[in-house]
């Protein structure tokens, strides 16, 4: 009996264009897919609800893909570092084959896994559009500063050519019993919260390729304008299909160079090799997740104010468009990039909280949860970030939500009890007149917050503290 090849998959959710896939059908030997959901190694970083959502999903579609090119997929939940040696023991695998994760703790357990399984781990990119430790500052350093890194991807451009599914995968004769996928409890319990997830999402390749395809058709050419207004449908949407690698980045480069070489196709790829940028960071600050970049942030007077956190999750802050960015996310797992940008100013400067208190909560309700894409975000809207936004550019959300939201049609969209408010005032309620709010039935402090923050006063204690930090 031929020994078979393990395909150790962890965010590579796909047949088409992954690197270890084919590798591992090009041993010539049975292959044998597995993913495990780990949430037992210390320092790995569960997947937070609305992921484990998703991940049912993806999964569910990924072992029907495999099935229909004769492989299974094998389902194990516990410690990787346990599990896929004794998988290589329970089948004479002779290799394993695995796509280079970026996490901090994957790579810890990836550089542990030959010693374990006592068999060669074959590592493929699969996740990024370059190998991380092939792009270096002319100094022969990493990359601190977005605009010479992604000159640097674009000179080294184009990404490899995606690679085409293999037609058929040679399974092994005996596969070793999976868990059933129902039984890890990935979906929600009561109350079922996940409606709006399913209203909006088709996980899975499939539903990748699909969104690929509606973007490329109605939204590219807009884009690089239209991508900053959450009224409007404007970007891919990606992101999810992305983080679990249901699409590769090497397809959006490819999909988008072959659209043309417009302002949408440019601004498209910038966007792509953001991503890049978060995942080079977190390469090489592995601690980018908890600790802040600049060191002196270390310093800062954060606050604790658990009841304005509770706001901000809820989405009842009193300000509209902060409560209509953090009710998209509430209801739909995703929200626009300019609102998270707005929403993370509030909770980091005019709230003084710390920002991984809003990192956590995006964790565990944004269905594109990204350790890389979260945590450098965070930090470069915290201003403490590698190239980051200076910690005194401070979002107004008002006048953001007028100049991004000009009708307020996103507010009134997720924030309904304004919805009767005229475009005047429909981001600054608290300022409306008598009878506009009269007119629009709201009463101020009761079927709407009142704002938890003085936007000036927050704005002034902000920036005190900031200076204080300079000042030590
Ligand atoms: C505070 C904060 C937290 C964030 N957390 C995440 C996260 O956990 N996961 C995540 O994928 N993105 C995160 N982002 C980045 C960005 O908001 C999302 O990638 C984007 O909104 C996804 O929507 P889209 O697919 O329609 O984007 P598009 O505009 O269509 O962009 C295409 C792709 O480019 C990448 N991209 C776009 N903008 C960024 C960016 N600023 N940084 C890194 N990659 C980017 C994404 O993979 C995205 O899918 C965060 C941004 C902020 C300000």
């Amino acid at each position: 009996m031929t020994s078979p090849v393990l395909l150790w998959l962890h965010r590579e959710l796909r047949l088409g264009d992954n690197r270890a896939l084919l590798a591992a059908v090009a041993s010539g030997q049975p292959v044998l897919p597995i993913f495990v959901l780990d949430d037992e190694t210390p320092g790995a970083w569960r997947p937070g609800e609305a992921s484990r959502w998703w991940l049912h999903h993806s999964l569910a579609a990924l072992a029907a893909d495999l099935a229909r090119l004769g492989a299974p997929l094998l389902l194990r939940r516990g410690r990787i570092a346990d599990i896929l040696p004794s998988l290589v023991r329970e089948t004479g695998a002779s290799a394993i084959h695995a796509g280079q994760p970026v996490e901090p703790w994957a790579r810890r357990v990836a550089a542990e896994l030959p010693r374990l399984a006592g068999v060669p781990l074959v590592l493929h990119r699969t996740v990024t559009l370059f190998d991380p430790e092939a792009l270096r500052s002319g100094a022969g350093t990493p990359y601190a500063v977005f605009t010479p890194f992604s000159k640097a991807c674009l000179a080294r451009g184009p990404a490899a050519p995606p690679l085409p599914a293999p037609a058929h995968i040679l399974a092994p004769e005996r596969v070793p019993p999976s868990d059933p996928l129902e039984a890890w409890g990935l979906l929600p319990g009561q109350p079922d919260w996940a409606g709006g997830l399913r209203g909006t999402w088709t996980p899975g390749e499939a539903g990748a390729r699909q969104r690929l395809a509606g973007f490329l058709d109605h939204t590219m050419e807009a884009y690089a304008t239209a991508r900053d207004r959450p009224d409007m449908d404007g970007t891919s949407r990606l992101s999810p299909h992305l983080h679990f690698g249901e699409i590769s980045a090497d397809q959006l480069w490819h999909a988008a160079r072959a659209a043309g070489d417009g302002p949408g196709q440019i601004a498209f790829i910038r966007e792509i090799l953001w991503r890049e940028f978060s995942a080079h960071l977190l390469w090489h600050h592995p601690t980018l997740p908890e600790t802040p970049l600049r060191p002196n942030f270390a310093r800062m007077p954060w606050q604790t104010a658990p009841r304005a956190l509770r706001a901000w999750q809820r989405g009842r802050t009193g300000l509209p468009i902060v409560d209509a960015g953090m009710r998209q996310l509430w209801q739909t797992g995703w929200m626009h990039n300019r609102v998270r940008m707005i929403v993370a100013s509030l909770l980091v400067k005019h709230l003084m909280l710390p920002w991984q208190q809003g990192e956590a909560w995006f964790w565990d309700t944004l269905v594109d949860a990204d350790l890389a894409n979260n945590a450098a975000s965070w930090q470069w809207v915290a201003g403490c970030g590698a190239d980051a936004a200076p910690f005194f550019r401070i979002f107004n959300p008002v006048l953001q939500g007028r100049k991004f939201d000009p009708d307020g049609s996103y507010v009134r969209r997720f924030v309904p009890e304004l919805a009767r408010l005229p475009d005047r005032w429909i981001h600054e309620p608290w300022a409306a007149p008598a009878d506009v709010l009269e007119a629009a039935r709201l009463r101020p402090g009761i079927t709407y917050p009142a704002p938890i923050v003085d936007l000036a006063a927050g704005r002034a204690r902000a920036l005190a503290a900031f200076a204080s930090l300079s000042a030590t």
